[in-house]
């Protein structure tokens, strides 16, 4: 075994997290711990030392309010699953956090640690993106078509901690994915949502970062029906191709997902 040493601090509030990420830019935040944890494990990180956030308090809420739904940043995949708010706003959102890994996943994973991870394959950066989110940091508001930069990226900068999410509520929302029966990470998922303003249709999985699709969009625009996306495909050249499936396989998957997201949302 490779030895590993590092610092833990639990820190007592978010003033708190700041002030000793600021004095040491190699810490980490620790939030639910289910991403960083097993890659420090594999040695893919070393941080030389993490800062506890997971019990703020301040950062673990839901509230309604108007036409707008907040999240914390330490609030659990679990809660957000469960919260009566959530499924009564935005109940697609419920839906797609209590699909989320398994229940310890769910137990302890963050909306906020998902977002700053940014997986290509994650669930919550489709949400966010097809939600039309807000991302609210200690130093500014992101909006989400601003805030996915890249595979595994995002706009923070270095000591910018999430603090909350806000998602306007949607007149319709559905979210549907195929996973990878291994891992349950989705190789396409879709979240459709429809506004007075239009529809956003999110895309995780199936590419190298979340990406939009505005064919979909504006098909859905004009007819918010399975049918109008059944014939928009999706071009593979962009998409992921590896063991578990092709680029090809990908883009039809996405067509397939984004009809059975209309579904949902038009049965919800
Ligand atoms: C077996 C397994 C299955 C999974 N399946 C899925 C799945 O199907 N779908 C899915 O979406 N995810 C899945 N996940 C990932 C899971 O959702 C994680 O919870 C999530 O990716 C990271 O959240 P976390 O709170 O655990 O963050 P951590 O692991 O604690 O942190 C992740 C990164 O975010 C940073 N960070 C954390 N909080 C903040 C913050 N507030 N501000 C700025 N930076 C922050 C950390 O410093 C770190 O770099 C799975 C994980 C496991 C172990």
């Amino acid at each position: 075994m490779i030895p590993y040493n590092f610092e833990y601090t639990r820190a007592k509030s978010l003033s708190e997290a700041q002030t000793m990420l600021a004095k040491n830019p190699d810490a980490k935040l620790l939030a639910g711990g289910q991403t960083l944890i097993p890659t420090m494990k594999m040695r893919l990180a070393n941080p030389s030392a993490l800062i506890d956030i997971s019990n703020l308090e301040e950062l673990s809420f839901i509230r309604a309010s108007g036409d707008t739904l907040t999240i914390g940043a330490t609030t659990k995949h679990g809660m957000i699953a469960a919260s009566a708010d959530v499924k009564r706003m935005i109940p697609a959102l419920a839906h797609m956090a209590s699909h989320i890994g398994d229940p310890a996943v769910r137990a302890m994973g963050t909306i906020g640690g998902s977002l700053a991870n940014n997986d290509p394959a994650a669930d919550y950066p489709a949400a966010a993106l097809a939600l039309n989110a807000t991302i609210k940091t200690t130093n500014r508001e992101i909006k989400a078509d601003d805030f996915f930069t890249g595979m595994f990226s995002t706009a923070l900068e270095d000591g910018e901690i999430i603090t909350e999410i806000a998602f306007p509520k949607p007149d319709r929302g559905g979210y549907t994915k195929f996973c990878n029966p291994a891992s349950r990470y989705p190789m396409a998922g879709v979240f459709v949502a429809q506004t007075k303003n239009g529809v956003r249709v999110g895309v995780t999985g199936a590419g190298p970062g979340v990406f939009r699709v505005e064919a979909m969009e504006a098909a859905l625009a004009k007819n918010f029906t399975p049918d109008a996306v059944a014939n928009v495909a999706v071009a593979s050249g962009d998409l992921n191709s590896d063991i578990h499936a092709t680029a090809e396989y990908r883009a039809h998957l996405v067509t397939v997902m984004a009809k059975r997201a209309v579904e949902q949302a038009l049965a919800a």
